[in-house]
């Protein structure tokens, strides 16, 4: 049975309605990203008595602007842009990035049948997070560019997760312009970040018990871990590493 009747009630909470809502299909995060395959966000009664739905509007039209910032201005960002364009999958803005309203639990998200970047404008609220959401994303796009990457095979997901966790999030945090990386406090060593971080990434997009994914992390780990493309490096906090890649970028053949 089709569970199309959440598409049709009339629903108080703040509710999504997915155009393809098949149970038994599985969803590949889909869900997380109420705006994507023709889902509208409704907010809810709450929402509209405050008057909060209001700012969805404006929340896009500064995430935007944030978006812009960053690729005129991130050294991460346009090393990125860069290497996708050498490798013949360029950006642009209009197509291929698009701020949306999202599931909590995630900040960005990147969908492979439509070659688009989602950034989540109720939670990335600042250049630096949208910085590093774009970064994050860009590496998954760029290895559905370059590596034959398959989404729905969990060995290639934790691959490009343990890829964009150790060459932006865990590397350098997100100040945009500045690229000073103070705030993020990582205590543990550089690969435990690493691969917590995956673990999170993998388990929000996939149905799979947190055993199930590690274990797919570190099957993969080794490979992946030493995998610097398109960065070159890893960037160290409170470094000028992240220019440094940028002004590298040249060297490796990318276009920046
Ligand atoms: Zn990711």
């Amino acid at each position: 049975m089709a569970a199309e009747d959440n598409a049709n009630s009339n629903q108080t909470t703040t509710s999504y309605s997915p155009s393809n809502s098949k149970t038994n299909e599985p969803k590949w995060g889909y869900d997380l990203y109420p705006e994507r395959r023709g889902g509208t966000y409704t907010p809810s009664w709450f929402s509209t008595i405050w008057g909060l739905a209001g700012r969805e509007k404006e929340d896009k039209m500064k995430c935007e602007r944030n978006v812009l910032t960053c690729v005129r201005e991130s050294p991460m960002v346009k090393l990125m842009m860069g290497a996708l364009k050498s490798s013949g999958c360029p950006i642009d803005l209009r197509r291929h990035i698009s701020c949306e309203v999202c599931d909590v639990s995630v900040s960005g998200g990147y969908d492979p049948e439509l070659n688009q970047v989602v950034v989540c404008q109720n939670i990335a609220r600042d250049k630096g997070m949208v910085q590093g959401v774009l970064t994050h994303e860009m590496i998954h796009m760029f290895d559905y560019c370059n590596n034959n990457l398959d989404f729905k095979n969990i060995e290639h997901l934790a691959c490009t997760e343990i890829r964009a966790a150790n060459l932006a999030h865990c590397s350098f945090l997100s100040a945009c312009v500045q690229g000073d990386a103070s705030i993020l406090k990582i205590k543990k060593s550089h690969q435990d970040c690493v691969k917590t971080k995956a673990l999170y990434s993998v388990l929000a997009v996939r149905k799979v018990t947190p055993d199930e994914a590690a274990e797919a992390i570190e099957r993969v780990f080794p490979r992946c871990y030493a995998d610097l493309e398109p960065i070159g490096r890893r960037i160290r906090r409170n470094s000028t590493d992240m220019h440094r890649a940028y002004l590298e970028g040249p060297m490796y053949g990318y276009n920046v």
